[in-house]
């Protein structure tokens, strides 16, 4: 999914030599999400809409809209997200989920507890790689 307008004609980063400026407030005209080597997977029937992960993300790859109950998180918006990890990691219903995790299992630390049994099945956000992503997410 993308919210990404229509490109003026604007060099990339990647014309350019080091040293090279420039201009500001571009970045919505670039598809910066190919600079992700991991993904976030949101799954809705855990989220409880706290909307943290949006105030959180540095890339405002969140999306909202109005819905029945006011405003509601979306999806991830693939164009920008940089795969950064953030929006998994302050989550609350995953912390919530490791934390329970962490008290079942002394003496491991479940940072990020995709994979784990029983995480993935509770989380709101998984953090997976990107071929995990494309093969079993459909996210590219
Ligand atoms: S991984 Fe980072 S950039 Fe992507 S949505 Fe989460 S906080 Fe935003
Ligand atoms: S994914 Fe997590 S942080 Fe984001 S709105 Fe849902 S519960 Fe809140």
């Amino acid at each position: 999914m993308s919210s990404m307008p229509k490109k003026p004609e604007i060099k990339t980063w990647k014309d350019l030599k080091y040293g090279g400026v420039l201009d500001s407030g571009t970045s919505e005209y670039f598809h910066t999400g190919d600079w992700r080597s991991k993904v976030p997977i949101w799954q809705q029937k855990n989220c409880i809409n706290c909307l943290t992960c949006w105030a959180y993300c540095p890339d405002n790859a969140v999306k909202t809209h109005q819905g029945a109950k006011g405003v509601e998180r979306g999806e991830f918006d693939y164009a920008f997200c940089k795969g950064c990890g953030i929006c998994a990691e302050e989550c609350p219903v995953n912390n919530k989920v490791t934390k329970e995790l962490a008290a079942a299992n002394p003496g491991i630390t479940p940072s990020s507890g995709h994979g784990m049994p029983g995480f993935d099945e509770k989380a709101a956000i998984l953090f997976v790689g990107l071929k995990e992503a494309k093969e079993k997410f459909n996210v590219k």
